[in-house]
This record gives structure tokens, sequence and C-alpha cells, in this order.
């Protein structure tokens, strides 16, 4: 066994109060890997709260053992665990608010920190979720129908329905175990992915009429007033992103969704073998190859020009590497 496996076995056989959490703005990954562990730990006697602090989107609701879920760390926590984050602030906490430092960091962003005591980050995993499928073994976890179904969740999403390039038999293979384990592959892919409210339509109907185009680079952007005129009460994209990447000749895809504080959430989507996580994180941001975000200070129309400029400065270098 891997010894950071093993400290991660004896961090848990150790601790009376554990506090688990995922990161802000959280999707089905996230959340999927947050309750897994959650419900896991708790079937092996263990005292366990989950956290969010942005709590669980509607779309999220239908998952078992999301109605637990808290915004706040219980006082007496003795163990902390992070999943899906690439750095401590992704949980959206302020780091002082946190109850302890971390103990165990699990996560598959290549632009992980490693900021735990204990860090299980592997950049190959298509999501937290196979990572934790992969652990469960080892750390004496059962997976029962609730547990497998939140961690097919979590595959479902980050792959985009088993789209994304980091989908490898040993992915699909995880996939049929967990559907032999009760989860339900169809329904979850139904409700995680393809159902959207008549209200997200519409709000996606305003990011459509203001798409631009530019030789590979795709981008638009939703504003406070069309959140509004639509009442979403998200604060998100609400997936256009994903949307927009099917679009053809589109090798860069870039979304800006303008905050209440004075900033603005950028999303990128990039085709394989364009690497866009740097300039997230440049931005101060992060993500994988071809998903990254970052939240930028500034208004709506500032902040694109000067996203747009980079992203335009990356496409440029590598369109001129391939000649
Ligand atoms: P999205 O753009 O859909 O919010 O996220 C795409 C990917 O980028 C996800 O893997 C997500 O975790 C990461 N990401 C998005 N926003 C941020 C951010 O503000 N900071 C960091 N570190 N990662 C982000
Ligand atoms: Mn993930």
């Amino acid at each position: 066994m891997k010894p950071e496996i093993l400290e991660f076995r004896t961090l848990i056989e150790g601790a009376t109060s554990i506090a688990v959490v995922a990161h802000e703005r959280p999707d089905g990954d996230a959340i999927g890997s947050l309750i897994a562990l959650t419900l896991s730990l708790q079937n092996a006697g263990k005292q366990v709260a989950s956290i969010l602090a942005d709590g669980v989107p509607n779309r999220f609701r239908f998952l078992p053992g999301t109605d637990d879920v808290q915004r706040t760390f219980p006082t007496d926590c003795n163990l902390l665990i992070v999943l899906d984050c690439s750095d401590v602030e992704r949980t959206g906490f302020e780091v002082e608010d946190l109850p302890r430092s971390v103990d165990i960091n699990v996560d598959h962003h290549p632009t992980n920190t490693h900021f735990g005591v204990v860090n299980i980050v592997d950049p190959h995993a298509s999501a937290t979720a196979e990572i934790l499928f992969g652990l469960a073994e080892p750390l004496g976890l059962e997976i029962d129908s609730r547990v497998a179904t939140n961690l097919l969740t979590g595959l479902v999403t980050d792959t985009i329905g088993f789209r994304t390039t980091n989908v490898t038999p040993q992915v699909l293979n995880v996939v049929a175990r967990l559907i032999e384990l009760g989860a339900p592959l169809s329904e979850i892919y139904e409700r995680a992915l393809n159902r959207r409210s008549i209200i997200v339509a519409r709000y996606w109907g305003y990011g459509l009429l203001r798409l631009e185009q530019e030789d590979g680079l795709v981008w638009t952007s939703l504003t406070l007033e069309d959140r509004q005129r639509v009442g979403y009460s998200g604060k998100d994209d609400a997936d256009l992103i994903n949307l927009l990447s099917t679009i053809d000749g589109a090798e860069v895809t870039v979304i800006f969704v303008e905050q209440s504080e004075g900033a603005v959430k950028v999303s990128w989507r990039s085709r394989a073998g364009l690497n866009i996580a740097p300039l997230a994180e440049a931005f101060g941001g992060g993500g994988h190859h071809q998903a990254a975000g970052a939240m930028i200070a500034g208004d709506l129309e500032e902040v694109t020009k000067r996203v747009i400029s980079a992203t335009r400065g990356i496409l440029k270098s590598v369109t001129e590497s391939r000649r």
C-alpha cells in the first residue's frame, strides 16, 4: 500500500469527528465525491460532516445524502479532508475560517498545490470520484448503492458524459463496477447532464445572441442583467460553455460571467492538444488542460479584453508551433 494511503487510513482510524469539504460553486464531481466519502465513512461508524460553502444546487438535490450538507464546520472537528480543490482557497472559505489545517487533500487537478499533510493527487484521474473509488478498498470503506450513485455522478459530469480525452478503458471499468453496485447510469446522465429548466434555456439565449468568433476562438458573456431578466438564481454560466465547445472550429471557447462583486468568472475549454490550464493559473485560477477557470477582478468589458487578448496569444503560439 502506498505510504500516503496508509497515512490516510491511520488518520481516519484515529479521528472521532471528521469534516469533508469540496469546492465553491460545486459541480457534480465536487458533490458526488463529497457525499460518497461522507456516506462511506458514516457507514464505517464515523461521525462525519459534509460541508459546501455554497450548499447544493437544485439540480444535484436528487443525489442521496445531499440533504445533510452544511455550510459551516462543526466546532469539534479533528480531521479535515478537502476534495476536488486545486488550492485551499477553492473551498470558498477563508483559510482562517477553516477549523484546522488541511489533513488530507484528494484531487485530480494538475495545478494542485499539495496543501494537505497527506496529498493524494492524480492528474491522470478523470475525476476525484475515480480516485475515491480506488481508495475504497485500501481504506476498508464499503461502496453501497448510494455511494456508487454519487461516485458515478462525479465521473459522468467531469468527463461531460465520457467525452473528454482522459476516458480510458480503466475509467469505463470503474463505471461498469459502479453500475453493478447499484448506480443508475441513465438516470444520472439525464438528471446531471441533459435536463435543464426553461429559465436556463432562456439564460443561454442571451449568451448565444452575443456569440463572437475569431479564427479558432469562440466566446460570449452573460451579464447580471441577463440573470435578472430570466430569474436565474445561480452565479455561473449554467454550463453554456459545454454547448459552445461543440461549435465547429472552436479550438478555444471562453465564457465571461459578470459577478455582483466587481468580478468576472471566466471559463475556458480547449480541444485536445491545447493546454489552457497555465493561462487560467496566470489569471489566479486553475483547472485541467482542456477545462479551466478563474475569478478575475474588474468589469466585464475590461476583463473580456484582457482575457481574449491573452487567449489569442496562446492560440497563436500553439498554431504556429504546429506548422
Ligand atoms: P469551470 O470553468 O467549469 O468553473 O471549471 C473548469 C475547471 O477549472 C474545473 O476543474 C474547476 O475546478 C477549475 N476552476 C474553475 N474556476 C476556478 C478557480 O477560480 N480557481 C481554480 N483553482 N480552479 C478553477
Ligand atoms: Mn473534478
